[in-house]
């Protein structure tokens, strides 16, 4: 892949904070987010189109059938997948890209795009990971078990990814993602080649 724009990859264990630390980056930054498809039902508020696309099993099977996802995964019993056509067209439009995918999503795109930006967020306690799930009111006991006990082995995947934020507060969170994202900007290596010959050839 030959992108223009910056592909930031954001993971965490649920109760993290993912989600609101997304939507304050966006809220602060031209970035653009992907909208994943997935199989698993609505959420209280959640909006079609908007949260996510919320397609039928036998549709995503369709489209993992069409390579129309970036990357996919099962996570909690149900399949989440980034569609790779509207990504590719904002980065070749220059535009940073957020994705908030899971870790083993994190890693099939570390292998197809390993210039990406892979950021992880942590919460700033065990303890505080396990009241925020709680206190979304959303999970079932069973399913605020198993999130809080995957939880743990998520964190173990903290070591592959460039950056981890701890999430204490959004303001903080951000702050450091957007420093990160301006320092990635810089960086030598991310550089376009034809610039730097300019700067040589003229001095
Ligand atoms: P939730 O059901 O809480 O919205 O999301 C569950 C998990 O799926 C989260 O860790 C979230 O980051 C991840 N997720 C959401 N969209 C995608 C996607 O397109 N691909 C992958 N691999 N994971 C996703």
């Amino acid at each position: 892949m030959n992108c223009r724009g910056q592909l930031i990859v954001i993971s965490g264990p649920s109760g993290a904070g993912k989600g609101t630390v997304c939507s304050a980056l966006l809220e602060k930054n031209d970035f653009w987010i992907s909208v994943s498809a997935t199989t698993r039902s609505p959420r209280n508020a959640e909006i079609n189109g908007i949260d996510y696309f919320f397609i039928s099993k036998d549709e995503f099977k369709e489209k993992i059938t069409s390579k129309d996802f970036l990357e996919y995964a099962e996570v909690y019993g149900n399949y989440y997948g980034t569609p790779k056509s509207e990504v590719l067209k904002v980065l070749d439009s220059g535009q940073d890209v957020i994705l908030e995918i899971d870790i083993q999503g994190a890693l099939n795109v570390k292998m197809a795009y390993p210039s990406g930006l892979f950021i992880f967020i942590l919460p700033p306690s065990m303890e505080e990971l396990r009241n925020r799930i709680t206190n979304r009111g959303s999970e079932t006991p069973e399913s605020l078990m198993t999130r809080f006990t995957s939880a743990h082995k998520e964190i173990s995947f903290v070591s592959k990814y460039d950056y981890a934020v701890v999430n204490d507060t959004v303001d903080n969170a951000c702050n450091k993602i957007q420093s990160i994202v301006i320092a990635e900007r810089c960086r030598v290596d991310r550089m376009n080649g034809d610039f730097l010959k300019e700067e040589i050839s003229n001095e």
